[in-house]
């Protein structure tokens, strides 16, 4: 599997194909493996946290992007599930509203930030303003299309004040979407899950890859990287986006802080 992490990340400075990309893919394992390695990962995410959390200087954002039923909640379900649920911060966006409107888009995402100490994971994040936005045409292209240097400036501005940024994108087929919804509709507990939306966006599913296509070329740096997850295996998908966070906490190289009293004056009675 480390051999596959390296691959599932998109490469500088090319462009990106998603049709070079299989999303049923799962460089060469099987599920029985995965799920051991899987339980693995999930062991050293959570000591992983621990001393992210006992730094206390630094935290970490995951963005998970992908089109609907791409596997955005069971990701957060399945991978987050070993966290300490008080060193974490789930955020959803949602079309924007309120005060929301009434803000540039990055003011709620960098409201949303994790504190220093703790892991963020956005599902859905500033990158719809370059995709539904850019899709849909809600703003004009001169608008969307000045995004992609505004969110480099953004994630490098945070990269630089302590964030490690990790961009996840889930990649489904059509068939795979249409399995999924069919599955949802047939389903007494989770065909609330489905909106009748979802059906209309599939339909933009060419415009929607394009747009992905150019976030993933213009939006990719060694700050803020992004990963092509193939995702209609989910036991793939869940191995390979806990590995690569497991891989991301390791390379910050975390330490725990000196402790503050000295430990040889101490005494008990
Ligand atoms: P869900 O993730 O299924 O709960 O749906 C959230 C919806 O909000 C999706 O259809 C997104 O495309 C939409 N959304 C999220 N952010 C934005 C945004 N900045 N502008 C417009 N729509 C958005
Ligand atoms: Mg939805």
């Amino acid at each position: 599997m480390n051999n596959a992490v390296s691959k599932l990340m998109v490469p500088l400075e090319k462009k990106i194909r998603l049709g070079d990309i299989d999303p049923a893919d799962t460089h060469g394992l099987t599920k029985e493996d995965a799920a051991a390695a899987l339980v693995k990962n999930l062991e050293r995410l959570s000591l992983l946290q621990y001393l992210l959390y006992a730094e206390g200087r630094r935290s970490v954002l995951v963005v998970l992007q992908g089109i609907d039923a791409g596997g955005k909640d069971g990701t957060i379900r399945r991978v987050m599930s070993g966290l300490n649920p008080q060193g974490v911060r789930v955020t959803p966006f949602k079309v924007p509203e309120g005060a929301e409107k009434r803000h540039d888009y990055l003011w709620r995402i960098h409201r949303a930030l994790p504190e220093y100490g703790e892991i963020g994971i956005f599902n859905r994040s500033h990158y719809e303003d370059v995709l539904v936005v850019r899709v849909h045409g809600l703003v004009p292209k001169s608008v969307w299309s000045r995004r992609y240097r505004q969110i480099n400036e953004f994630e490098r501005m945070l990269s630089e004040s302590g964030v490690t940024i990790v961009k996840f994108l889930l990649f489904i087929s059509k068939e795979e979407q249409a399995r999924r919804f069919r599955e949802r509709l047939e389903d007494k507990e989770r065909s609330w899950k489905f909106s009748p939306s979802d059906l209309k966006e599939r339909e933009y599913w060419d415009a929607y890859i394009e747009a992905y296509e150019d976030m993933l070329t213009k939006c990719n740096s060694d700050y803020a990287p992004w990963y092509v997850i193939p995702a209609n295996r989910k036991w793939f998908r869940n191995l390979a986006v806990a590995q690569i966070l497991v891989e991301t906490l390791k390379g910050m190289k975390l330490q725990y802080p000196k402790p503050s009293a000295d430990l040889s004056k101490i005494q008990f009675e």
